[in-house]
């Protein structure tokens, strides 16, 4: 029967993954395929009759695993990492199996009620103020999970830009004869010229103005360089809504300074997002806090526990501190999600783009109960040290330098001399395959980021990747072919 042939392929699937996983080493980091490559190794169409699923299987690893790039291995130090962990995968695995959609409360209330349960374990595992909490009944802030961070900013921006429309409409008779487009074009977002370009797509999207603010030589928004591009489109006549911080910056992770960028907003009441995909994970260890002073003064705050915290993608965690302002934005109530428990419970489709949503809370759960606050601290704390090891080496080799400070478990460096050496380094290093890497541009010089937050990674690991860089390093400062 059908039951007795899933548990069968079900063992066997979870048989392949612990393989896979624990054979990570033996594969190419990077895959050496072609565009098109698995044109020629599928039909054209669609099977008309269904196959043995022994033969899907054989075809993962023919189709599928040549043009893998593999996020897992120990070896990967590109972007940013995307870890999982095996509670995690088990607890997508029953959410798949129960698959309900928790839009509203009543359409399944344990998503909605663990979901709630969960973020405020998370908020008070990041030390994040009260007011981000459900249990606090007199706020109206609250976490939700979202599928990415780009998504939660949207949310965070939407809903600032509704509210300041209106007030701004109250305040000023003059604008009540604009039409929301009209608004629209005059509300500025502000965020560092060190943000993820999200930012810059939400705005697209929100059809709002953005300016990017220059960093100082730590890659830190500071507050007096937004307080003088605010106060100058004030007087242009422009509306300033929405600034985000980021809490670890893409390129450098840089931290943008919260405190002073906390008090312009909340002078001008300007809805304050914090952006942290990455370095949020870190704030569970609380001498890594020292990033999230001023936290006091946000309205939103957003995070990717699927970027450090072993709950495999998709999982953003996002606070908000005035819920009301979201569901004012998404105000659709039509009479097929109406339920019996309204207005007791949250609704948690007036938080999110999409109406439908993924059970995510049970892995989060799962990775929460199995692991602890101690070891989860352990595996931030192991990812930072690897870093400071990294650092170490790169910086007793005179032919390289390191280009911005290095705060978590990302270290930036380069070839000294002109950035050619250091593309054709990092060009020569991806092709092996033996490891992963990408550039950014820091400060105008072209660099390598180097992440080494990998679960599978070891101090072995990056001795030996740092062996690999240091001799093609050498031959390219050398003049010598490759
Ligand atoms: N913000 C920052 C600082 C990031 O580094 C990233 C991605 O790495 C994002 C936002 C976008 O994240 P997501 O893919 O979850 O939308």
């Amino acid at each position: 029967d059908k039951y007795f042939t899933m548990k069968y392929s079900g063992k066997e699937m979870v048989d392949l993954i612990a393989d896979y996983l624990s054979n990570i080493r033996s594969r190419r980091t990077f895959p050496n395929v072609e565009p098109g490559y698995m044109k020629n190794l599928v039909p054209d169409t669609a099977p008309e009759n269904g196959e043995d699923w022994e033969d899907v299987v054989r075809d993962i690893e023919r189709v599928i695993m040549p043009g893998i790039t593999h996020w897992q291995s120990p070896h990967m130090h590109a972007y940013f990492p995307a870890l999982n962990s095996f509670p995690s995968l088990l607890g997508d695995m029953l959410a798949d199996g129960i698959n309900c959609l928790g839009f509203t409360w009543a359409a399944s209330p344990a998503c909605t009620e663990l979901e709630k349960i969960v973020m405020d374990w998370l908020g008070d595992m990041l030390g994040l103020p009260d007011f981000f909490s459900h249990r606090k009944t007199e706020s109206k802030g609250g976490g939700v999970i979202q599928g990415t961070l780009s998504e939660a900013t949207l949310v965070a921006m939407l809903a600032a830009r509704h509210k300041a429309i209106n007030t701004a409409r109250s305040a000023n008779p003059d604008l009540e004869d604009l039409d929301d487009a009209e608004m629209c074009s005059r509300l500025v977002a502000y965020c560092s010229d060190q943000a993820h370009s999200s930012i810059e797509k939400n705005t697209l999207i929100t059809m709002v103005r953005l300016r990017h603010i220059e960093t100082d030589d730590e890659l830190s928004l500071r507050g007096q360089k937004l307080e003088e591009a605010i106060e100058e489109d004030t007087q242009l006549g422009l509306i300033p809504f929405f600034v985000c911080a980021t809490l670890g910056t893409t390129g450098a992770c840089a931290f943008d300074n919260l405190k002073e960028i906390g008090k312009v907003c909340e002078k001008r009441s300007i809805w304050l997002h914090v952006d942290a995909a990455y370095a949020g994970s870190a704030f569970i260890c609380p001498e890594f806090r020292r990033f999230t002073e001023g936290i006091e003064r946000i309205h939103s705050f957003a995070f990717n526990p699927s970027k450090w915290l072993m709950v495999h993608f998709d999982c953003t965690a996002f606070w908000v501190r005035d819920s009301e302002a979201l569901e004012k934005a998404f105000c659709v109530n039509p009479l097929y999600l109406r339920h019996h428990r309204q207005g007791d419970a949250i609704d948690f489709m007036h938080w999110q783009i999409p109406l439908s949503r993924r059970f995510r809370a049970l892995k989060l759960w799962f990775v929460l109960r199995s692991f602890g606050v101690e070891n989860l601290q352990k595996h931030i704390r192991k990812g930072v040290e690897l870093a400071k090891y990294f650092e170490t080496l790169v910086s007793q080799e005179q032919a390289f330098e390191i280009q911005a400070e290095r705060h978590l478990g990302l270290v930036i460096f380069r070839l000294k001399g002109p950035d050619c050496l250091t593309e054709e380094l990092l060009r020569h290093l991806n092709a092996t395959g033996k490891l992963y890497m990408v550039p950014a541009s820091v400060k105008g010089k072209y660099v390598i980021r180097f992440t080494t937050t990998s679960t599978h990674t070891t101090e072995d690991d990056i001795t030996k990747d740092w062996k690999l860089i240091r001799s093609y390093g050498m031959k390219i400062i050398g003049g010598n072919k490759i």
